[in-house]
């Protein structure tokens, strides 16, 4: 062919520098494209065949986002990954893999508070039952599992947001015994937290830890071989998939995941002893407290004790108004697992859907607050608190 000339086909036929062997990026690229093309048709006809590995759309598979599947996987101590567009994605996903018309999921009260929505406003419309029960009631456990209907339980430990400790080992053998599929919530306890246990499928927030910096979401489901690709096939057919771009930024948050993680766990186990002590404080809900109605049984489970804090005052919800406008370094906001400090009312963002009597089980009122604890100095965040509760009833 002549040397081409014409504008337009060179600008979109770039060619892209092929690395020297044994030379590479120390950061994985970006492969910001849909599209991945074939010089030999032959190569590309044994590829659909399923005789040669390949990318072929970002839908189905991206080199950037099997980085983070690759890594992600490994240090949950599994096989395999699938991530998402979002935590909420990872969480759809693995319902509509694993149940179908006329099957039963039990999920729990103190759970997330949008896979619970999903569960009582839109599995029904497939014919889909739900248990919702308290994940401290292991006794209504066993009786609420429905041999061979129910397929799935999904829970968490430690619970948002008031921190009470799945019995692991326990939920799971429940389930093996009756054949049901027991999938962990694990955005809170994160990904170097409990691998060692029976549990069939990990899911994780990754706009949580992962991201690290608030700035990019994602969703993580984990497990064997097997199980991932049932639920890749239920990913591909919804088409949840993550974003290149945002995987590159997930890779990035996890370079420092344990560090931060580390950090703000041992922050948290230090405003939480301070807290404790305060006049003004009538509970402090913290796993790495000696005085956490299950710290037995998270020390048990847990190589830390997390970032979370749940605390509630003496004074009622308007003093906790009052305590909120006072902290300076705390700021208002959902979400967790980034650098910075952050406080939620607990009714205003995780209680409108339950009713008075689950709300008595899930544990928390108007007087409670969510603390998700960041990287700051612990004297700061202990200074900032110290200010605010000065003029609230002791
Ligand atoms: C945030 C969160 C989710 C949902 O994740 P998104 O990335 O916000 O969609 C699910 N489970 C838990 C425990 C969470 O904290």
């Amino acid at each position: 062919m002549e040397k081409i000339t014409d504008i337009n086909t060179l600008t979109n036929h770039v060619t892209i520098p092929e690395l020297p062997e044994g030379n590479y990026p120390l950061n994985p690229p970006i492969y910001q494209a849909v599209k991945f093309s074939w010089e030999n048709y032959d190569d590309l006809k044994a590829m659909m065949r399923g005789e040669k590995q390949g990318y072929f759309y970002t839908r189905y598979a991206n080199p950037t986002v099997h980085a983070l599947e690759s890594l992600l996987a490994n240090i949950q101590g599994r096989e395999s990954c699938v991530v998402t567009a979002s935590g909420l994605a990872a969480v759809t996903t693995c319902f509509l893999a694993l149940l179908q018309q006329g099957d039963h999921v039990i999920l729990f009260i103190e759970s997330y508070r949008p896979s619970r929505v999903f569960a009582r406003e839109w599995l029904p419309r497939y014919g889909i039952d739900y248990s919702l029960l308290s994940i401290s009631d292991m006794a209504g456990l066993k009786k609420a599992i429905i041999p061979g209907k129910t397929k799935m339980i999904l829970f968490e430990s430690p619970t948002n947001p008031q921190l009470k400790i799945a019995d692991v080992a326990q939920i799971t053998a429940l389930a093996r015994q009756h054949g049901a599929a027991t999938v962990m919530d694990n955005t809170f306890a994160s990904f170097h937290n409990h691998g060692t246990f029976d549990v069939d499928l990990y899911l994780h927030s990754l706009t949580k830890y992962a991201s690290g910096h608030g700035d990019a979401m994602g969703g993580a489901i984990i497990g064997s071989g097997p199980w991932i690709a049932k639920v890749k096939s239920a990913a591909l057919a919804m088409g949840s998939n993550l974003d290149p771009n945002s995987a590159y930024l997930l890779l990035r948050g996890m370079k420092t995941f344990q560090l931060r993680y580390q950090r703000q766990s041992e922050n948290a186990q230090r405003l939480a002893e301070w807290l404790q002590r305060q006049p003004q404080v009538k509970r402090v809900i913290y796993p790495g407290l000696s005085s956490h109605p299950q710290h037995a049984l998270a020390r048990q489970q847990m190589r830390d004790f997390g970032t979370m804090i749940m605390m509630e005052i003496k004074g009622s919800g308007l003093d906790l108004e009052t305590l909120i406008k006072k902290l300076r370094i705390f700021k208002l906001a959902a979400s967790l697992g980034s650098t910075e400090s952050m406080i939620a009312p607990v009714m205003m963002f995780y209680g409108s859907d339950l009713s008075p009597n689950e709300l008595q089980q899930a544990d928390f009122n108007e007087s409670c607050l969510r603390i998700s604890v960041g990287i700051e100095d612990p004297t700061v965040l202990i200074a900032d608190f110290s200010q605010a509760l000065t003029t609230l009833p002791t």
